[in-house]
């Protein structure tokens, strides 16, 4: 699995926006990943300006390369060795137009700022897609929560909230999770901003405990709505998941909920990873093993094969996940962890959907190997909106002081991944694409930010 820097060789982008390109790759010198994610959208805009040139002349999506506001900030703490540590605390504020900036925190030694501003751009147009009034943001640390203690978790928490609070509120700015920031992190984050604020502000973080003023159905939903648009995905061409293989790199919370939801669906998930390898395991993932193992015992995903009864698992220390034959993959672990390479041999092994459950899993070269194979392609800001949607009806339940049953908020979960899929398949149809749900997922998203954005003004 890797987090490196990809060098395109996906579609290119139309005449009338490499200025705007050009313009990205001078002022972000080094941002590997965030020139990716813009260089992905851009190469879907052409047809969208041709339509409505004066996206073009009011200069919107040099805008939108621009976050509204970036903070960068020191975080000191000290560890069980009563050693200082610093690490750096970011959090990118992309645009507010639609809702304040909502988007998620992740914890990994990779963070930094391109990174966030990757993963920020990439939330502007998902949060838009989920139809839900949600701004996009993201934000971070290069911190790794592997094993530190519970204690020392906290410590860093507790310095990270101590400056980042004051950019926060539920009018302003609304955390969550991702990658190394689950219900502990969001509890000791919750902890310090009430403490520092005097306020219990529920609406401020979502991902929250049940009890103070969490969502049913938030832990799941980023899987779960992955499920669900793969789903409808093949639905809409007449397949199915029911008795087809699927492959589902990672094994935290999206590829857990996913694996989940896929088996419940009646497909069959044959492997599962983490950084240190991958498991095949051909009786099918026993879901319960991987959650005591990765949620409770915080454990590598190779004591799944030592654990599993019947002897059906094997762990791969080296190589690739995506060397094990599917027909159905959902990469579900982290940027640019299926290259080029890995998209050829998913084909050849006769694959007819990829969704992507993380954010950008697929290097560009690896969307050309799938679009000139006619692979069914789902792209993270459609596939995996459901566990920001879900933060969305989170915040609904804290603004209105109540709490759903988890019925309700997981049917409220698969009528909006519903409708994100009818919005994009109709916008690619719109425009002559059909069946390209890149381009429907970039052009419909976008339109309904540029437009905000036109109606407020410069
Ligand atoms: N980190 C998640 C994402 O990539 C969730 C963000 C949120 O719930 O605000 O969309």
């Amino acid at each position: 699995m890797t987090t490196t820097a990809t060098t395109s060789t996906g579609p290119a982008i139309d005449k009338s926006l490499q200025h705007v390109y050009t313009e990205v790759l001078r002022r972000n010198p080094g941002e590997h990943e965030f020139h990716q994610a813009v260089e992905e959208v851009l190469t879907t805009l052409g047809p969208v300006v041709k339509r409505h040139p004066h996206y073009l002349a009011e200069r919107v999506i040099e805008r939108l390369c621009e976050p509204e506001r970036q903070i960068i900030f020191r975080v000191p703490w000290t560890d069980d060795a009563g050693q200082v540590q610093i690490n750096r605390g970011f959090r990118v504020e992309y645009s507010s137009v639609l809702g304040p900036f909502k988007g998620g925190l992740r914890f990994h030694p990779s963070v930094m700022l391109g990174t966030v501003k990757f993963l920020g751009f990439e939330q502007i147009f998902k949060n838009a897609l989920t139809g839900l009034p949600i701004g996009g943001g993201k934000g971070g640390s290069d911190f790794d929560p592997k094993g530190r203690s519970d204690a020392e978790v906290m410590r860093f928490c507790q310095s990270f909230m101590t400056e980042l609070y004051r950019h926060l509120g539920e009018y302003t700015d609304v955390p969550a999770g991702d990658i190394g920031v689950g219900g502990r992190e969001i509890g000791y984050l919750f902890g310090q901003y009430k403490r520092i604020t005097n306020r219990y502000e529920a609406g401020v973080l979502t991902g929250k405990g049940l009890a103070w003023g969490g969502s049913r159905a938030r832990k799941e939903a980023t899987g779960y709505g992955a499920v669900y648009f793969a789903n409808e995905m093949a639905r809409h061409a007449g397949l199915t998941l029911e008795g087809r293989d699927v492959v589902v790199s990672g094994s935290g919370n999206v590829a857990i909920y996913a694996i989940e939801k896929v088996t419940e669906l009646g497909g069959r998930v044959v492997a599962c990873s983490d950084s240190s390898g991958y498991v095949v395991d051909e009786g099918g993932i026993d879901l319960d093993l991987v959650k005591d193992i990765k949620e409770v015992r915080r454990e590598r995903i190779g004591q799944y094969a030592k654990e599993r009864r019947g002897g059906s698992a094997r762990f791969v220390e080296r190589g690739s996940i995506w060397d094990v034959p599917c027909e159905i993959a959902l990469p579900c672990a982290t940027q640019n962890e299926l290259d080029e390479d890995a998209a050829h041999t998913l084909v050849g092994h006769g694959v007819d959907i990829v969704a992507e459950g993380a954010n950008m899993p697929c290097t560009p070269g690896a969307l050309r190997v799938f679009k000139e194979a006619g692979v069914l392609f789902g792209p993270g800001k459609a596939v995996n909106a459901g566990g920001v949607a879900t933060s969305a009806l989170e915040m609904q339940q804290n603004a209105s002081r109540d709490s759903w049953t988890f019925d309700y908020t997981d049917n409220r979960l698969a009528a909006i991944m519903h409708n994100i899929h009818e919005r994009v398949v109709t916008t690619a149809e719109d425009y002559g694409r059909p069946g390209d749900y890149v381009f429907g997922a970039n052009a419909s998203g976008f339109t309904a930010v540029a437009d905000a954005m036109l109606a407020m003004g410069v």
